[in-house]
Order: structure tokens, then sequence, then C-alpha cells
């Protein structure tokens, strides 16, 4: 753990294997830290906010910081991207995907920090002058789940550290690797101690004590619904400034006018990147009526063909689950949706591969015959699973795409541009898609409507979050004013 400038094990002497789910074999030991250590941490940020000099700056001298970091995470690309890859298992081509955005997303913040200062604004009151100001909020507790380990941290991180905040940062237990790493990088680009500090360990003792503490200033989380609820909760022990990127049950609408072969093979891509583990995963099928039984035919058939395999083999198209008790949960969703009457047209199982066996593997899975009111349509399976839905109107494609507790991301595909901005303009998530699925990049915002989250990450609303604004009003011809008489 790296707090108050010092790399140290936990105070309780606790370690924890972290375990590669293509074999389980463990690939490193990490220091396991509890409350103790939590509390350490955010008082070295709270000394370094309060008494240090990195938030009273010059916003471009912390940009510079920030932009440098992006520019070593490029220099050690590669190694980045093994290390995601032996801690979750994703393909190389992927984690490289990954880390050549998480460098993008450092400079593009760094960049940003000189240009959120604040804007004067002209007075109704005469002889007055006005200005509204943005200032760092303070002490920021960030934790981030295990499926985009570093992503998730590089959108907290850089632009906390941009706005002048310091931070300390728990990422996922099970998957900590690369965001050690990141922090030696942020330790070789010289920010002053105390202002960056990394704490590991579970979520109920680090998490909670970050989401709890008085001396926190705001607390960004990403990771399930269920715990979102629970940080929420605690931050209100002290009114904490509170962001939540949660989960999605994001809708994927094909109409009969879309591009064939592209709409196919992009809800393959959809659902199936990274074995489903996605928040934004295309993981409901809405198919126009009319091309469903055609659509579902080819779509099975390319499911089947999909290679499971070793991240660092080149042909392996997707990985394992994270954990067998992941892979448990995505394969109880199956068989609920068994019971309730999908049908289950391809996958339900674990592949027969022997190679595969030591992995937490599971097959690629369609459901079709789905309606809107079954649990495996309604809630995050977080897994390999896609449900196929039909429709007959653009109106009924809206109402049942809109018809669950998320609104994270959706995506239309037609070829009447009409028709596909009807739709955009009525989905009720954050982020949604004309004729593509997935691209996301620093510039734009991302997060949920709904149930999905609270606030955005990336874009200039993304640098926002880390920000109070403060309206400094002064008087130029300060005189009685007699109300007192
Ligand atoms: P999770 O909620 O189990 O854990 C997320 C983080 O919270 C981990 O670091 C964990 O240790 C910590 N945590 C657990 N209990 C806590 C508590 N009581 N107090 C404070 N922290 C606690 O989620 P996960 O299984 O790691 O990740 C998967 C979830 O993340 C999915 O629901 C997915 O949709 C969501 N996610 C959302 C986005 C987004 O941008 N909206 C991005 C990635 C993942």
């Amino acid at each position: 753990m790296y707090i108050n400038g010092e790399w140290v094990n936990a105070k309780s002497g606790e370690t924890r294997d972290i375990i590669n789910p293509y074999n389980q074999d463990v690939i490193a030991c990490a220091a396991e830290g509890n409350e103790e250590d939590s509390r350490a941490a955010i008082q070295a940020a709270r000394v370094a906010f309060d008494e240090g000099s990195f938030s009273t700056l010059p916003a471009s001298e912390r940009g510079e910081f920030v932009y440098r970091i992006g520019t070593l995470i490029r220099r050690d690309l590669q190694e980045l991207a093994e290390l995601e890859t032996l801690d979750t298992g994703k393909t190389v081509e992927e984690s490289r995907a990954d880390m050549a955005d998480i460098a993008n997303v450092f400079l593009y913040f760094g960049g940003l920090a000189d240009k959120n200062g604040g804007e004067v604004i002209e007075s109704p009151i005469p002889n007055s002058e006005s200005k509204v100001v943005r200032e760092p909020v303070g002490v920021c507790g960030q934790i981030t789940p295990w499926n985009y380990p570093l992503l998730q941290a590089a959108w907290k991180i850089a632009p906390a550290l941009a706005a002048g905040n310091t931070i300390v940062m728990k990422p996922s237990e099970i998957t900590p690797l690369t965001t050690v790493k990141v922090f030696k990088l942020i330790e070789e680009a010289g920010i002053p101690k105390g202002v960056a500090n990394l704490v590991l360990g579970s979520g109920a003792s680090v998490g909670a004590e970050l989401s709890v503490n008085d001396d926190v200033d705001l607390i960004s989380f990403t990771g399930g619904i269920e715990t979102g609820k629970k940080v929420m909760q605690a931050a209100s022990h002290n009114v904490k400034k509170i962001a939540l990127e949660l989960g999605g049950k994001n809708p994927n609408i094909v109409f009969a006018d879309a591009d064939f072969e592209t709409a196919v093979d992009q809800a393959l891509n959809a659902v199936f990147f990274h074995a489903g583990q996605v928040c934004s995963a295309g993981s409901r099928l809405l198919i126009e009526e009319s091309i469903h039984d055609e659509f579902v035919e080819v779509l099975i058939e390319r499911t089947k063909q999909i290679k499971l395999g070793n991240g660092f083999d080149e042909n392996t198209q997707s990985g394992p689950m994270i954990s067998a008790e992941h892979r448990a949960k995505v394969e109880n969703y199956v068989e609920i949706g068994q019971k309730e009457g999908a049908k289950l047209a391809v996958g339900g199982k674990r592949p027969d591969d022997p190679e595969l066996q030591n992995g937490f593997f599971y097959l690629p899975t369609i459901f079709t015959n789905c309606t809107n009111d079954m649990r495996i349509v309604q809630e995050e399976v977080f897994g390999p699973v896609l449900t196929v839905e039909t429709f007959q109107t653009k109106e009924e494609a809206v109402k049942l795409a809109n018809d669950t507790i998320y609104g994270l991301a959706g995506a239309v595909w037609t070829q009447d541009l009409n028709k596909a901005e009807f739709v955009a303009a009525r989905l009720r998530m954050g982020t949604v898609w004309i004729n593509d699925f997935h691209p996301y990049f620093a510039q734009a915002p991302w997060g949920g409507y709904k149930q999905s989250g609270i606030g955005r990450e990336l874009g200039p609303e993304g640098i926002d979050e880390y920000t109070e604004v403060k309206h400094i009003y002064r008087n130029t011809q300060p005189k009685p004013v007699n109300w007192f008489k």
C-alpha cells in the first residue's frame, strides 16, 4: 500500500493471495489492509490537503503532474497490459486497448486542469464585481471494481488530482495489481507525499471506512448497485459529496432496416466482450419481429464459434469469469431464466474443453422467448448471457428499452436516421450509441440515469465532480446601508 509517500504493509501484517482466473495460479501476494490502514491513509490525505501545497499550486503545474503520469503509462503500456490480463483473464489485446485509453484519460485531464478556473459574471448590483471560481473538494475516497480495474481507477484519479484534491484509492481486493503499478508511476511523476494514497483490502473494512469517515469530503464509487446503496448510506454520516457509477441492463435495439451483418457482429461484441463483465454490456437484444428468426439463427451460429481461452493466447477471443463465486452467480441466473420459461438457445453451461477446467469459464449463452417481466431481463447478470425480445414499432422498442431500474447505456441500429434520433431522444440513459456499441472516450461524459448512478465521469463534467463552486462577490464602494437607523 502507498500511504503518505511510503510503501507499507498492512498494520496487521495480513496478506491476500491474488489469483489468475484462467488457471487459479497465485500470481501475487497483496497487503490486506483494514479500517486502521484506511484511517492512516485518510489522515495523510487530510494533512496533505489542509497543510500541503498541492491544492494551491497553479493549475497548470498540477496538470503537468497528471499529464506526466499519462506519459509514464504509455511508456509501460505492455507491462501494464500483461499485468491486467494476468489479474482479470481478459485478452492482452483488450488490455492493451484499455491501457491506451487509460493513458489518454491522464493526458486529457492533465490538459484540462488549467481550463476549469471559473468565470467573472455580470453582477446585477451596482458598484460590485462577481466571480465564480472552482476549488477542489478536499479529501476524496475512491473505490473501484474488478472488471476494468485500472480504467475505472484512472477515471477517478486523473480528474481528482487535476482539480487539486488529495485522494485515497481502494481498488477491488481481487484485482489490485495494475493500480499498485500506477501508484509507482504516480510516485515517479513526483506527486508530493500524502496527495495520492493507496489502500488495499476488502470493501467491508477499507471501503466502508472510506465511505463513513468524517475526514473524507467526497466518495466516488464504481461497483454493484447494492454496494452503491451502502456507500450512499454511509456517506450520509457527514453529508459527503457522492459519485456513483453502478450497474446496467443495457438494451441493444435492432430495426429490420439495419445493416444485417454489422448488427449481428456488433450484437455479439455488445454482450460477449470481456465475457459480459461490462457495466454497459448490451445484454438485452430487442429485435424487430420481422427479422427475429433470421437474425437469431446467425447470432447463435456465430456464438458457438467464440473461442474461449488464455488471454495470452492470440487466438483467444474471450477469457474466463473473474472468480468461482461470480460464475456461480451467473449459473444461478441461467437456472432462473429456464425456470421463468425463457428458451435456452445456446450455451448455458461450462465448456467441456479439458484445457479450460482450471479456469472460471462459462459458455456464451443466449435466451430467446424472453419477456420484460423475467428476472434475467431485469437484473444485471454481469456475465456472457443475452436475452432476446421482439418489438413491432419504434414506440414499443423505446418502452421495452426503458422498462428497467437501470439507465446506463443503450444502442439503436437502423439506416433511418430519423428513427434513430427518435429512439435516442427517448432512451433514459447516460449514453446512446447509434449504429455502434461500446465507444467511450475521455472527452465525453459517462454515467447513468435512474439507478445506474449519480454524477458523471470523463469529459469536462468528470472534473467538475471534483470541484466545489464558490461565488465571490465584492462591493467596490462599501458604505453604510443604514437599514437599522
Ligand atoms: P462490488 O460492488 O462488489 O465491489 C465494488 C467495490 O466496492 C470493490 O472495491 C469492493 O471491495 C467495494 N466494496 C464492497 N463492499 C463495500 C462496502 N460495504 N463499502 C464500501 N465499498 C465496498 O462490485 P464488483 O463486483 O467489484 O463490480 C461489478 C459491478 O460494478 C457491476 O454491477 C458493474 O455494473 C459495476 N460497474 C459499473 C461501471 C459504470 O461505469 N457504471 C463500471 C464498471 C463496473
